[in-house]
């Protein structure tokens, strides 16, 4: 930097510069995509392992290697009308960042557009689901994240469920891979209006038998938000809270493209890089070209 060198100039010039990073195949600008992807660097509530924030950049890296070409659903994803805005700024206040992610998910959904959210940690989804009053709700999560206040922090990560909750109401909310809940989340009054879907119980019927008998309480619109954790540990290990006996990668998928046409929002959060051999990156990235791709598609896939 020479003398002339202003290193506030230089500073912004730099962060314009490092927020170009974009998913490989968002070539649209804002004005003509249908797909708002953008990135929520926030992991400030994390209770076990931190680093969420990093999330964004490092599913970005990985989507770099995919084929823009699905051969599943004959699209080409850069033909798709998908953009990235790049990462929303935060700072360390969760009700705020809360607050921002209501604020950017509210412009993108008064377009007529979809969200698709990259986390960064489960807290952030209580803000874009106040954009989704007459939705249903899909979640994939090994904890039922029901705890009303955590650590003095109603928007702790702990509590996104129960923050859903209070937007929605009962019977609106659908979580799947339940595996892990405190005994005073279990008896809260309120636990029962929303339906968990445990682990062993798909394991049991098996995902369709599941997604059969909830389906037709499920709205026409429907919200889905993916907690890589409820994923199992040896397909997403990445994770800030993993918990064994998870969810399978490909009955996950099939949640995504059974139902993408309804789903008018999504998210991928929880995804914590320092923790991953690679795997959680990729298969992060692939949910999303999948919920696209099934969207998309022409082609029967069922
Ligand atoms: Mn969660
Ligand atoms: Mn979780």
């Amino acid at each position: 930097m020479g003398s002339n060198g202003n290193q506030k100039d230089h500073a912004a010039e730099l962060s314009a510069l490092a927020s170009l990073k974009r998913i490989a195949d968002a070539i649209f600008d804002y004005e003509d995509a249908k797909y708002v992807i953008f990135g929520v660097p926030f992991d400030y509530t994390s209770s076990f392992r931190r680093g969420s924030s990093r999330g964004p950049a490092e599913v970005r890296r990985a989507y770099d290697n995919l084929e823009s070409f699905d051969v599943n659903y004959e699209v080409d994803f850069s033909e798709l009308p998908i953009c990235d805005i790049g990462d929303i700024q935060v700072n360390e206040d969760a009700s705020e960042t809360v607050d921002l992610v209501e604020e950017v998910t509210s412009i993108i959904t008064r377009d007529g557009k979809i969200p698709v959210m990259i986390g960064g940690e489960h807290s952030i989804t209580g803000g874009s689901i106040r954009n989704f009053r007459d939705a249903s709700m899909v979640i994939i999560d090994a904890h039922s994240d029901f705890r009303d206040s955590y650590m003095g922090n109603k928007h702790n990560h702990a509590c996104v469920t129960h923050r859903a909750l209070d937007v929605l109401g009962e019977s609106r909310i659908f979580s799947f891979g339940t595996r892990s809940t405190s005994r005073e989340e279990f008896e809260d009054p309120d636990y029962h209006k929303v339906r968990f879907v445990s682990a062993d119980e798909i394991r049991k019927k098996g995902i369709d038998g599941c997604l059969s008998e909830i389906e037709g309480r499920l709205r026409d619109k429907i919200y889905f938000s993916i907690d890589m954790d409820g994923i199992d540990p040896s397909f997403a290990p990445g994770v800030g809270t993993p918990e064994p006996f998870g969810l399978n990668d490909v009955d996950v998928r099939y949640l995504i493209r059974k139902l993408a046409r309804k789903i008018h929002g999504f998210d991928v959060l929880e995804f914590t890089p320092d923790f991953d051999n690679g795997n959680t990156s990729m298969l992060a990235a692939k949910l999303i070209q999948d919920f696209i791709g099934s969207r998309e598609t022409k082609k029967e896939l069922f």
